[in-house]
């Protein structure tokens, strides 16, 4: 069957990149994109960052109208698909309009975490998904605002950095033990912890909120103990829920994400998923999601090869940044592995002058990098990590080694 026509529901990242890689891998035929959003495809990164710091000369767009029309690309925008129908190969817009594919890309994401009782106070509560979430909070976060953060993830730690920039008062509350904890090993959450604290938030481990409430236009968050706490304004980034509903009623394996196999083919062939709505099948056995940037370009490429029957080549180890209270920190492979060590200083107090190095080792191998601020050394650390290096102390740790000549 020749592929006459692509439908790529979801116009962000993973969207956005399915586009260029089909283009990238020759695809001549037809190109839909839709959206529910009224935006054209834009960056994630900056809402919790430069889009509240720098509103005026923040670009987040990743493809302008004119690049989509140059790329041959139909786009439909706030008007999301509402079904699939996998056997007649057509998926219904909200507005009734049925389109036609013969390859199907869901690229649709996933959507906050929801609190329920917080949302119920109707007003001063925030969270964090999108451009109009980020737009929003830019009144909010102004010298002097009491902000309660909930969540010590990697929105609600980039938020408190961006929020102590605006000069106001921050409190996190986080119900783990470590901020971010899911995606950090120990050592480095003992570091960004301290951060947070040394730039004056308040920041609360295994905390669990008991009861919130307005009082006039205070919020007032009362904690498991009893301890209330008042704020202008609460913000939470609890997670996100794959948006995952379409597959679901349209029959593909899914449990809380929709299945796909090294292809990023669900368990229809002709229908794809990719970036965080996707749990990819892994070599372990296991299906595995990943929230990263570089995950939705990564399996956008792995969908538009696929069905071009080009080979992918050989993935990278999985990598993502976060920026915080100016330090850039990096991370590549795995987060858990059994012992972390640090290459240069580690010393909290140095704040934004921090630069060090962690290698992450398991069984006497490398399979896990953090750079602070020290970007330049993560290809390096990626290297080692592809090529299974044995970790050998006093050649990594030594800073007045060249890291780029050890790899070799
Ligand atoms: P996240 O990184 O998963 O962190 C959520 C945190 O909230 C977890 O530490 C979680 O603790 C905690 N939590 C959950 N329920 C809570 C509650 N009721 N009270 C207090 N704490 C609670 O998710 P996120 O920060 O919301 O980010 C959402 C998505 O955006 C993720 O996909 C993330 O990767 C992405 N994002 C990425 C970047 C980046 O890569 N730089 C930046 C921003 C956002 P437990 O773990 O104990 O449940």
């Amino acid at each position: 069957m020749s592929v006459e026509t692509i439908v790529i529901v979801g116009a962000g990242q993973a969207g956005a990149s399915a586009i260029l890689e089909l283009r990238g891998n020759q695809y001549a035929g037809n190109i839909i994109l839709i959206g529910d959003e009224t935006h054209l495809p834009y960056e994630r990164p900056p809402l919790s960052k430069d889009v509240i710091l720098r509103p005026e000369e923040t670009k987040i767009e990743i493809l302008s109208e004119e690049k989509l029309a140059e790329l041959g690309v139909t786009t439909i925008r706030g008007n999301g698909v509402s079904k699939i129908n996998a056997e007649a190969h057509t998926v219904e817009l909200q507005n009734g309009e049925v389109i036609a594919y013969d390859k199907l890309l869901l690229a649709t994401g996933g959507a906050a975490r929801r609190l329920p009782n917080f949302d119920a106070l109707g007003k001063h509560v925030y969270t964090l998904r999108n451009l109009e979430d980020s737009q929003a909070l830019v009144p909010v976060l102004q010298a002097g605002r009491r902000i309660i953060l909930i969540g010590g993830g990697v929105i609600g730690l980039e938020l408190a950095s961006s929020a102590r920039f605006k000069d106001c008062q921050v409190t996190v509350i986080e119900m783990g033990p470590m901020v971010m904890g899911r995606s950090s090993p120990l050592i480095l959450s003992e570091f960004l912890l301290q951060q947070q604290l040394l730039a004056g938030v308040d920041v609360r481990l295994s905390t669990q909120i008991a009861d919130c409430k307005l009082d006039g236009e205070e919020i007032v968050v009362t904690l498991e103990g009893g301890e209330e706490l008042r704020a202008d304004a609460v913000i939470y980034g609890i997670g996100i829920i794959p948006n995952a509903q379409l597959a679901v009623e349209a029959g593909l394996d899914a449990d809380f994400a929709v299945h796909v196999n090294e292809n990023c083919q669900t368990s229809n062939p002709d229908i794809y998923a990719a970036g965080d709505v996707a749990s990819q099948l892994r070599e372990c056995g296991n299906h595995r999601r990943v929230e990263t940037w570089e995950n939705a370009n990564l399996q956008a490429g792995i969908f538009a090869r696929h069905v071009m029957g080009v080979e992918h080549p050989v993935a990278n180890p999985a990598w993502f940044w976060t920026d915080q209270l100016d330090i850039n920190y990096q991370f590549v492979g795995d987060m858990s592995a059994a012992e972390w060590h640090v290459r240069g200083e580690m010393d909290a107090a140095k704040r934004s002058e921090s630069s060090f190095v962690l290698f992450g080792v398991t069984d006497g191998v490398i399979v896990g990098g953090i750079t602070v601020n020290s970007a330049k050394d993560m290809r390096h650390l990626k290297k080692l990590i592809a090529k299974q290096a044995a970790f050998e102390a006093d050649k990594y740790l030594d800073v007045s080694q060249d890291l780029r000549k050890l790899v070799k």
